[in-house]
C-alpha cells in the first residue's frame, strides 16, 4: 500500500546548484532546500526524489521531506537502480554482514544499522538480545513503517551472526500491491525476483523476536497525529514488562528499551569501555556521567578496588545499581567496592579536587547540540578535564570522551591536553579512539565520538 502519491503524480524530480551536486558525489548524504534550484511539484513526505545533474543526467535517489530544511536524505548516488524488493533486502543484508564475526555470543546488544553510514539514512536499529530497537531520526520513514517492519523483522536472531541464506527469512517485504520501497520508476528492468514461502522462524518461540519503535523527538507529534505511531510501540512481538537484559563481552546489562535514552544503551562507548577495563587494575574509579554504570563494570571486571557512578539522574543510577547486581556472579566485580553518587558532575568535581581517585571517565551529554554552542562545549570540556585531573592521583588516568559532533576529534583532544598542560603535572598521552566499528561513520557530520587517554 503505497502512503504517498507518488504512484499517481509523476516521480518529483530535483534539479540542485552544482556545490550541492558535489556534496552528493562526494558521498554527502544530505541535501538542503536552498539547494534545490527546481522541482517538477510539490513532493510528499517519504516519497522518493530523483536528483539530477546540471546536464540532466541521474545524480541520485532520496527520501524527501518537505517540511525540513534538510529536504532530502539520500539512499543512493551514481548510477540508477532499482528500489524494489530485492534492493531493500540487499540494503538490509549489507550493514548486517558488515558485522559478520565482530562478535560472539558474549555480545547480543549493538548497533546493527547506524544511519547514513550503513546506507540508512536517519534510521538506527540496535539489538538488545531478542529485542530490535528501530530508531528513527527523520519523518521520512513514517510512512515506510510497516515495510521496514517486515523487513527488519526477518533478520534472525542466531547469536552471533546470520548465517548466510539460513539468518533472513525471505519472505515479501510488501504484498503484491504494496509498494511504498517499491515506488522507484526508474526500474532498469523488474529483477523477476518471487520470494519464496515463509519457513519458520529460526529460533522459534524460545526466543521471539520484538520490535520496538522509538522516534527522536522531532517526529513524535506528526507519528501520532498522521500515522498512529508513538514512541516506544512494539511494532512485533509480545510484550514486555521491565528493560530488555544483554550481554556485552560477557557482562550482564539492562537497557530501557522503551523509555530510555537513544535506544536505551550507550552501545557506542564499547569499544572505550574495553580499555578502561584494560587500564582499571588496582585502581580507584570515578565514573562521572555514569548513566546506567557502563564503563564501571568493565572496571570492575578489570580489577578495580572501587568504583564510584557519579550522575545527575536517580533513575541512571537506580539502573547503575541493578546492572552491578546482574554482575556479582563475576568474582572481580563482587570484590569491587560500588558507590553511586546522585549529583551535578560539575559542581561535584568543582568541590572535590582532592586527589582521591587513581581512573576518571568523563563522559558527559553532548554540549554542544547547534553549532552556535560549540565555543562554550570547548570551554565546558576543558574545565571538566581540568577538575577531574584534580582528582587523580600520582599515576592516575584520565578518560575524556566526548559525543558532540559540533566539537571536532581534534578540538576536543586539543582541549583536554591543554587543560593537562595547565596542571602543571607531567603526563603522557595513552591513546585516543573514535567510532566502534558498529558504528561507522561515513561523513564528517557523523562522527561525534572521541576519546582520549592521559596518564599523569
Ligand atoms: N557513560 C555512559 C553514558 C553517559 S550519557 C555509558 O557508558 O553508558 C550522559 C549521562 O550524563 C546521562 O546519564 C545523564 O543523566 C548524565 N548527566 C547529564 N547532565 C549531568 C550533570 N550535569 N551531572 C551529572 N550527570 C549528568
Amino acid at each position: 500500500m503505497d502512503k504517498t502519491s507518488a504512484h499517481s503524480a509523476p516521480r518529483l524530480h530535483l534539479r540542485i546548484r552544482p556545490t550541492a551536486e558535489w556534496k552528493l558525489r562526494s558521498g554527502h548524504p544530505w541535501l538542503y532546500s536552498e539547494s534545490i534550484l527546481e522541482q517538477n511539484r510539490e513532493g510528499e513526505l517519504g516519497e522518493l526524489a530523483v536528483i539530477y545533474d546540471r546536464f540532466n543526467n541521474f545524480l541520485a535517489i532520496g527520501l524527501f521531506d518537505p517540511d525540513s530544511p534538510l529536504r532530502v536524505r539520500v539512499l543512493l548516488v551514481g548510477k540508477a537502480q532499482t528500489l524494489d524488493q530485492a534492493w531493500w533486502r540487499a540494503r538490509r543484508d549489507a550493514a548486517i554482514s558488515r558485522r559478520e564475526g565482530w562478535f560472539d555470543t558474549r555480545t547480543t546488544g549493538y548497533r546493527l544499522i547506524n544511519g547514513e553510514s550503513d546506507g540508512w539514512p536517519g534510521l538506527v536499529l540496535d539489538r538488545y538480545d531478542s529485542t530490535l530497537v528501530l530508531k528513527l531520526y527523520t519523518a521520512a520513514w513514517l510512512p515506510r513503517v510497516a515495510e521496514i517492519s517486515d523487513l527488519f523483522q526477518t533478520y534472525a536472531f542466531r547469536g552471533v551472526r546470520p548465517s548466510p541464506g539460513a539468518a533472513m527469512l525471505e519472505e515479501p517485504l510488501v504484498t503484491e500491491s504494496s509498494t511504498a520501497l517499491d515506488n522507484a520508476e526508474l526500474a532498469v528492468a523488474e529483477d523477476g525476483h518471487t520470494p519464496p514461502t515463509r519457513s519458520s522462524h529460526p529460533m522459534g518461540a524460545e526466543n521471539p523476536a520484538r520490535l520496538i519503535l522509538r522516534l527522536s523527538r522531532n517526529t513524535q507529534s506528526l507519528a501520532r497525529r498522521q500515522f498512529d505511531l508513538s514512541d516506544g510501540q512494539i511494532l512485533r512481538g509480545p510484550t514486555l514488562d521491565g528493560p530488555e537484559t544483554f550481554l556485552e563481552t560477557g557482562l550482564r546489562f539492562e537497557a530501557d528499551v522503551v523509555r530510555g535514552q537513544k535506544t536505551g544503551f550507550f552501545l557506542d562507548q564499547r569499544e572505550n569501555r574495553r580499555l578502561v577495563e584494560s587500564l582499571a587494575r588496582g585502581r580507584e574509579v570515578l565514573n562521572a556521567f555514569s548513566f546506567s554504570g557502563g564503563f564501571s563494570l568493565y572496571a570492575a571486571r578489570g580489577g578495580a578496588v572501587a568504583v564510584t557512578d557519579l550522575d545527575i539522574s536517580a533513575h541512571a543510577l537506580e539502573s547503575a545499581r541493578r546492572n552491578w547486581a546482574l554482575n556479582l556472579d563475576n568474582p572481580a566485580v563482587a570484590a569491587c567496592r560500588h558507590e553511586t553518587i546522585q549529583a551535578d558532575a560539575f559542581e561535584w568535581l568543582k568541590k572535590h579536587a582532592q586527589p582521591e581517585f587513581d581512573l576518571v571517565i568523563l563522559d558527559p551529554p553532548s554540549l554542544a547540540r547547534r553549532e552556535m554552542e560549540r565555543n562554550g562545549a570547548i570551554q565546558a570540556y576543558g574545565q571538566l578535564a581540568s577538575q577531574a585531573i584534580g582528582c587523580l592521583r600520582p599515576g592516575g588516568i584520565l578518560a575524556a570522551a566526548s559525543c558532540s559532533a559540533h566539537v571536532s576529534a581534534a578540538e576536543f583532544f586539543e582541549t583536554v591536553r591543554q587543560a593537562a598542560q595547565e596542571s602543571g603535572r607531567r603526563f603522557e598521552e595513552i591513546q585516543t579512539t573514535g567510532h566502534a566499528p558498529d558504528h561507522p561513520a561515513t561523513f564528517p557530520e557523523a562522527h561525534y565520538l572521541k576519546c582520549i587517554y592521559l596518564r599523569f
